[in-house]
């Protein structure tokens, strides 16, 4: 049975965490026992909690992990309890928002309309430095923050400090920026519920990350996305001449989250033809391949989300490629090897699965090959690396599994003590009939579950990692 109240309630209770030093406390060592005790998303404890306590236990059930199956709830008296399911459906009722191409001087106008109209803005210090107007006419707004993304700032504590910064009748958010950005933002909206504009300013942003309600937060202790919502989008708009000011790697991220949609959906139209022009480096580059590309993305996200809206079954297709390059980007960033930028690991993740010989994927179209391998070229140094000499096989082991347990998409406590890990492996253009029924119930997702040990033998034998 859903609380009624929800989400007031709910919303209520965000602005006690946003604003109060002690409930966030509070709130944040119920989820960390959470945490703990491994709970995933297909968990439903029963809790027992004072009536004062019900609503922040609530609160912690809706954003653990884009919020737990249901929890229960067992007050003193022994008489009342409550069970809540996850999210309330109206709030999330469509996902994917209807989608805008604009330029960025209307994109600009519109921002500052609605600015002016109660929105708070959430804007992108990388990005920004492209909108000199902006900066010129616009600086130093107190309906304004400019934050520098960063996966350490990615935080719980950077929204509260954005909340404390909000002004009390802002009536929705605006986000301009690259992926975190948009997570961020889109969680800030979703806990006080207000209405969340977005406009992705990276190619790979645009092309998967601000699309699909997936909102949220690392936790500094438990890892990336571990606190979040599932919370629309009201109006996407894309402004692709803020593309050109992009490097050609951060095309390449993009290009790399599209081939993925390429192996799922199939080719469509001249989509290899522009993924081949935007392999080029060139200035200024093809704004109609950006913008075909851009539309391509979204239509196959859409359908994707359409059909799987909490990510249950169908919409871990997604997740193509992201298992080995969530360790390749983890293993970056705790300085194992060489920092490497999502869309690159997404990349390499593609190409392991290629080459993995083991009979689940079919034959690829020749310039589909082609174009993964020319994204892998980008990479620099170029993998394989090295298990770094003074480190101990058996340290080397344990951190690859500390960052394959702690990846969002591996949920089942069972494949810690098993040492299993799942893969998406779907052939080529193996979702093409969602082309034609978007809620098409009779497709699944073909998986393939390995050893632990044997991946560590495919990531050599594919020129992943040398391990
Ligand atoms: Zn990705």
């Amino acid at each position: 049975m859903t609380d009624p109240a929800f989400p007031s309630e709910f919303v209520e209770t965000s602005r006690l965490i946003l604003q109060n030093d002690s409930t966030h406390k509070e709130a944040e060592a119920l989820l960390d026992s959470w945490f703990r005790e491994g709970l995933t998303r297909s968990s439903s404890p029963t809790i027992s909690v004072s009536q004062k306590e019900a609503a922040l236990a609530q609160w912690c059930a809706q954003v653990y992990k884009r919020g737990l199956r249901a929890i229960d709830l067992k007050t003193p008296a022994g008489d009342e309890s409550s069970v809540l399911g996850r999210q309330d459906p109206a709030a999330v009722s469509d996902l994917i928002p209807s989608f805008r191409e604009t330029s960025s001087e209307s994109l600009l106008e519109s921002v500052v309309a609605d600015r002016d109209r109660g929105f708070f803005c959430v804007l992108d210090g990388g990005f920004l430095k492209h909108w000199k107007k902006w900066q010129l006419e616009h600086k130093d707004h107190p309906k304004v923050v400019v934050h520098t993304p960063r996966e350490k700032t990615k935080t719980l504590d950077t929204i509260r400090a954005w909340a404390q910064k909000m002004p009390p009748n802002t009536s929705g958010v605006w986000s301009i920026g690259g992926g975190i950005t948009t997570d961020m933002a889109g969680f800030l909206a979703g806990l006080l519920h207000l209405p969340h504009r977005s406009s992705p300013t990276t190619f790979l942003s645009a092309s998967d990350a601000s699309l699909g309600g997936k909102t949220g937060v690392n936790h500094p202790l438990f890892g990336k996305n571990q606190l979040g919502l599932f919370y629309p989008t009201e109006d996407w708009v894309v402004a692709a001449e803020h593309f050109q000011s992009l490097n050609h790697v951060e095309i390449c991220c993009g290009l790399a989250e599209t081939l993925k949609h390429v192996w799922l959906w199939g080719e469509e139209g001249d989509t290899s033809t522009h993924i081949e022009q935007l392999l080029r480096p060139q200035s200024p580059r093809p704004e109609s391949a950006l913008k075909a590309l851009v539309q391509f993305n979204y239509k196959v996200k859409r359908a994707f989300v359409e059909a799987d809206p909490f990510e249950k079954g169908l919409r871990k297709a997604l997740n193509l490629g992201h298992t080995v390059g969530h360790l390749l980007e983890g293993l970056g960033e705790s300085g194992w090897i060489p920092p490497l930028p999502h869309g690159l690991a997404v990349a390499a993740g593609l190409r392991f699965l290629m080459r993995s010989d083991l009979g689940w994927v079919s034959t690829w179209p020749e310039g589909f090959e082609k174009a993964v391998e020319r994204l892998c070229q980008e990479i620099s140094p170029p993998l394989p690396q090295k298990c770094p000499g003074h480190i101990d096989t058996e340290n080397w082991e344990t951190a690859f599994w500390r960052l394959l347990r702690n990846d969002k998409k591996q949920e089942d406590p069972r494949a810690a003590a098993e040492m299993q890990i799942s893969f998406a492996t779907p052939s080529f253009g193996h979702f093409s009939s969602l082309a034609v029924n978007s809620s098409s119930s009779s497709l699944s997702v073909p998986q393939q579950k390995i050893s632990f040990s044997h991946l560590l033998q495919l990531l050599k034998k594919t020129d992943t990692l040398v391990v």
